[in-house]
């Protein structure tokens, strides 16, 4: 399918969008999921035992797929764009979700 610039910059501004929330949505998901890593049985992580911290967490990572099923969406074909960080493009429609000023400055992840 063929989008007009107009479009395709929307899309991209679209995929920013969508790429900052998830951003935020995984430094939540750490914050809640650090504690619980280091609480043991008999400790507590600011005055919260595990027996607290444990629904909150599985709550909270429960809540962050599901915002992630929704949100982590090719904003052309609205396909789910897996499990790519920050991908280029689109792998089903081809496209484009980064400006390319962008794709020159990132670091390239393996
Ligand atoms: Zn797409």
């Amino acid at each position: 399918m063929e989008y007009t610039d107009q479009q395709r910059a929307a899309f991209k501004d679209a995929y920013t969008k969508r790429f900052r929330k998830e951003r935020a949505m995984l430094v939540l998901l750490f914050a809640v999921m650090v504690p619980f890593a280091l609480t043991d049985d008999d400790r507590t992580v600011f005055g919260l035992s595990e027996t607290v911290l444990g629904p909150i967490a599985i709550a909270a990572m429960v809540g962050g797929v599901i915002f992630s099923f929704r949100n982590w969406r090719c904003p052309a074909c609205n396909k789910g764009l897996g499990r790519a960080f920050n991908p280029k493009r689109c792998r089903w429609c081809g496209i484009e979700l980064r400006g390319s000023r962008e794709a020159r400055a990132r670091t390239r992840v393996r």
